[in-house]
């Protein structure tokens, strides 16, 4: 199994990308704020899954991810993330 070094902004940060013990959440929008233990999300989706996908999890409860216009006005993010040097982009890479 090889890592691959994930430096371009298309690709999708996974699990296996961030190096943190702690996954923390934050929706300014919807005023929230959650650390979820990155063990315990790669036991239940896998390192592969990427923050897209969890993102989509997330927010499922957010009133402002699918608005009446279809547009996603949810800012659910990873500050651990960018902390870490690793990029989020909240657009799926089809
Ligand atoms: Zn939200």
């Amino acid at each position: 199994m090889s890592s691959i070094r994930k430096n371009t902004y298309e690709d999708p940060t996974t699990l296996r990308d961030f190096r943190g013990s702690v996954v923390s959440v934050e929706c300014i929008a919807c005023d929230r704020n959650t650390e979820l233990d990155r063990k315990t999300l790669v036991k239940q989706y896998g390192a592969s899954f990427t923050f897209q996908q969890l993102r989509r999890r997330l927010s499922l409860g957010c009133p402002r991810l699918i608005s009446e216009d279809g547009v996603d006005r949810c800012q659910t993010r990873f500050p651990c993330l960018t902390e870490n040097g690793l990029s989020f982009s909240k657009e799926d890479t089809p």
